[in-house]
């Protein structure tokens, strides 16, 4: 072997990441650089481009898992190239988002006799488009079968104004008429009654929510559901109930397996909820099961090749990565009833521990104390003697990289600011106890600070849509 005098100007792969080149320059950043870069260095510059977002387990402001086990991530990963809409390519994967399908409408207590029908999605934001328009062309052929003039008015939709922006989405994408009933500021949730005075002959449906997601409280779903039996015995076009448990699907079965919300309802005819809240898998994965097939219109199915044959689907979205569906399968398989349970009792714990803890200090009035889903949600008392504002409070706990939003409360309550905590899995006793000792001394440092008060939050909203 011969060797020649070294040139310096070649890197090669012994050359340390930021001793190299592309370390040592600005990379275009909104076209593409002329040459490749070494994988370890690209991979280095995107890391390092994601630095400064904070850390996931510690933003208390999302439902959204931020954490799952070593094994679940791996199988993740080894499965992402799988297409989920590709049946015939994966005709196994297929078959484990069946089993989940079977697996999630057991759990929502569907009757035995029902031909049910069920979908993965991409969150419960396409679920709800789906269960949206599953209601929207029943109503027409049902309308149109009574004799209503279907063009005369604009089909409506009945929602609390609690509701989570996908509905509001829904109503725009697919014009109707969003008909919003106020909260109900003692309960923090959408009062029945209010709900049926707005109820006409071109109501598709009635969105009941499990759980609100500026307050973590449930719409009574068996009050409403006790109404519309009286209103649907003489009602041209009979109004169904569709449940947005985004959060509660996948939470109050597990903790409160009697309360009624689900199918055991008789005008509860779909549910949606989110695989990546509190059924415990990253985002996205969403699901919505149709207690029975009269329910979803046949002309919204359309079929993809599945093994020589022919498999029936309800999607807004085509291609996608089957390796959430497949993780939601592992998280049912590995978790099963009792694992769930044990893990959202103590998430529990922790929201009614930091509750106790919030509502010890002093300054606050508790809108969510964790009893129902593991949130906590406050405001400050009113003439708390403090010159520190909620967004002030969430300032400083930022600080010690703590997210925790504040925000206004929806429409005809937007006079009140709130701060909320979403506990999820991954935020254990022990964290809290460390959280609460920082809640704490935030709020020292804040009664001791020199606060600018200018009486504008405006802007701040933060983290309250998901
Ligand atoms: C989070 C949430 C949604 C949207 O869910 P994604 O899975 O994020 O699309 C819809 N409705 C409610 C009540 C929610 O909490």
């Amino acid at each position: 072997m011969l060797y020649g005098k070294n040139d310096k100007s070649k890197q090669n792969f012994l050359t340390p990441i930021f001793g190299s080149l592309p370390s040592d320059r600005d990379i275009p950043k909104y076209k593409l650089n002329q040459s490749p870069i070494e994988p370890r260095i690209a991979s280095r510059l995107v890391k390092d481009e994601l630095l400064d977002e904070g850390v996931a387990r510690q933003n208390l402001a999302t439902f959204c898992q931020t954490y799952m086990e070593d094994e679940a991530v791996k199988l993740m990963a080894e499965t992402l190239q799988k297409n989920a809409i590709d049946k015939s390519e994966y005709p196994r994967t297929a078959e484990l988002e069946n089993r989940c399908v079977n697996i999630i409408a057991d759990l929502w207590n569907v009757p035995s006799d029902s031909n049910y029908l069920g979908a993965s999605t991409v969150g419960s934001s396409e679920a709800c488009m789906l269960g949206g328009m599953a209601m929207k062309f029943r109503w027409r052929a049902r309308a149109k079968a009574a004799g209503i003039d279907i063009t005369a008015h604009k089909p409506n939709l009945i929602i609390s104004s609690g509701y989570q922006v996908c509905w509001e989405k829904f109503c725009v994408y697919w014009d109707v008429e969003m008909r919003t009933v106020k909260m109900d500021p003692d309960n923090m949730n959408m009062n029945p009654d209010e709900a049926m005075l707005l109820v006409d002959d071109y109501t598709i449906g009635i969105v009941g929510i499990m759980g609100i997601t500026y307050s973590g409280q449930y719409d009574d779903i068996e009050a409403l559901d006790k109404k519309l039996k009286v209103y649907n015995k003489t009602a041209k076009v009979s109004v169904p109930i569709h449940v947005d448990a985004a959060s509660g699907g996948f939470y109050t079965p597990f903790m409160e397996p009697n309360l009624k919300w689900d199918f055991r309802l008789e005008n509860v005819v779909s549910i949606n909820s989110s695989g990546h809240k509190y059924g415990l898998v990253y985002p996205g994965i969403g699901w919505i099961v149709w207690k029975d097939e009269q329910y979803l219109p046949k002309e919204l199915i359309f079929k993809v090749s599945y093994l020589g044959g022919e498999i029936p689907t309800m999607a807004i979205n085509f291609s996608r990565s089957a390796s959430q569906i497949i993780a939601q399968y592992y998280n049912f398989l590995r978790y099963g009833y009792d694992g769930y349970k044990e893990v959202h009792k103590r998430t529990h714990d922790v929201a009614v521990f930091l509750a106790q803890n919030v509502k010890d200090i002093g300054y606050f009035e508790i809108y969510n104390d964790g009893s129902r889903l593991p949130i906590v949600c406050y405001k400050l008392k009113e003439n708390p003697d403090v010159k520190w504002t909620l967004y002030d409070l969430a300032d400083r706990l930022q600080m010690k990289g703590w997210q925790v939003p504040a925000y206004p409360l929806p429409k005809n309550l937007e006079d009140v600011i709130i701060q909320r905590y979403v506990v999820r899995a991954d935020f254990g006793m022990n964290m809290a106890y460390e959280f609460a000792e920082d809640f704490k001394e935030a709020i020292n440092e804040l009664n001791h600070a020199h606060v600018v008060n200018e009486k504008q939050p405006a802007g701040k909203k933060q983290g309250f849509t998901h």
